[in-house]
């Protein structure tokens, strides 16, 4: 099948946005704006790989935005946007996909319906992008203070969206050709270089974050969303053993005794894991990974928990919370607490504070009491598409 590619594009410095970071990286419901749209790609049975075109400077954010996703390396934009595309295509000019999709990195909520139709008017145009017919009464302003000079005709007039589709050979050469000017779109490419390009319908909801307001619009909209929100519950024991350490939520924490079990033996971890297994209603770690399984012996847990994440983003959905509880009079959780919340926010991509670890005794009662193991519960909070019946 031919093979079609998804070059993101989030090398641009937002200058109509306010705060530290750039926008594509600004938290929306919890989760950097770039992640989302990486995840919407990704979901998409045509795309079979995204490389996304970064700012330089923004190495450090793009790594944490985009940690566990499978991507291709990320590549340096340059001076303007068209520059950054370039980049962009050249560094597939060995690889020569069928075709590529080119996407803003700011426009989170891309819907399979939308590439669908893109993709497929590039069956029969070299080139094809979103765009939306233009409803509103346009007018040509002028002078400050501003007053309508015209009022403009709207009739066939089209605003662009991302996605663009091109036939990959066509637009490499068409961008090759353009190279030093600084045109808005690939579209804007493709026309320049007699392509003819394709319109097809886009969607209102596919909106770019421009500004603090679009960021604050769209987390509303994300929180009435509704979805098919799931609670699931995970427990675990084990006992202890001879050690120098025990392995706690992805930490390795100095005791006088290790944990016994099959792989790193790490009872928060194991779980947490079953409590995201509970939220998808997937079973359980024993049978993800079989305790028999010689492949998982001395295994970190952090690959349980991570299998776990890779199954609800298939899912299309999104881990919105989790807390897991120790239960033991030895160790001490409470110096090791912010580093386990590091860890676990870090192989699961949630921001720390939608991460909770806790550590309680069992006053002195039962085996936690008695110091014969370690037990760990834990809650997931998962939010899947909004369910079809
Ligand atoms: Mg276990």
């Amino acid at each position: 099948m031919a093979e079609t590619l998804a070059l993101v594009v989030a090398a641009g410095r937002g200058r109509r946005f306010g705060g530290a970071r750039p926008k594509q990286y600004a938290r929306l419901a919890g989760q950097p704006l770039l992640r989302h749209t990486l995840r919407a790609l990704r979901q998409h049975p045509a795309v079979s790989g995204i490389l996304t075109v970064i700012h330089p400077d923004d190495r450090q954010y793009y790594d944490a935005a985009t940690a566990g996703l499978d991507l291709l390396p990320p590549v340096d934009g340059g001076a303007t946007r068209q520059a950054s595309v370039r980049n962009g295509l050249e560094s597939l000019a060995e690889r020569r996909p069928e075709r590529v999709l080119i996407h803003d990195g700011a426009r989170p909520f891309l819907s399979a319906a939308v590439v669908d139709r893109t993709l497929a008017a590039l069956d029969r145009e070299p080139a094809a992008i979103a765009a939306l017919p233009v409803t509103d009464t346009l007018k040509r302003g002028s002078g400050e203070p501003t007053v309508i000079a015209e009022t403009l005709p709207r009739e066939r007039l089209w605003a662009a969206q991302t996605p663009q589709a091109f036939r990959f050979g066509a637009i490499l050469e068409a961008h090759r050709a353009a190279a030093g000017l600084d045109l808005t779109d690939d579209a804007a490419v493709a026309e320049r270089a007699g392509l003819p390009v394709a319109l097809v319908m886009g969607d209102p909801a596919n909106v770019k974050v421009t500004t603090e307001d679009d960021l604050a619009r769209t987390e509303r909209a994300l929180a009435a969303g509704g979805g098919d929100v799931r609670v699931g519950n995970g427990f675990d024991v084990h006992r202890f053993a001879p050690g120098d350490h025990v392995m706690l939520c992805g930490i390795a924490v100095p005791h006088t005794a290790g944990l016994s079990g099959h792989s790193d033996a790490d009872v928060g971890l194991h779980a947490l894991t079953d409590a995201l297994l509970g939220a998808l209603g997937a079973g359980d770690i024993g049978m993800h990974f079989p305790p028999n399984d010689t492949r998982w012996r001395g295994a970190d847990s952090a690959h349980f928990l991570s299998h776990a994440r890779d199954l609800i983003e298939k899912r299309g959905g999104r881990i919105l919370h989790v807390d897991v509880t120790l239960v033991c009079e030895r160790p001490k959780i409470g110096p090791h607490r912010a580093a386990m919340v590091e860890r676990i926010a870090g192989i699961l991509g949630l921001a720390a504070e939608r991460v909770s670890v806790k550590g309680t005794t069992s006053e002195g009662l039962g085996f936690t009491g008695r110091g014969e193991g370690i037990a760990a519960q834990a809650t997931a909070t998962v939010r899947l598409p909004d369910a079809p019946w």
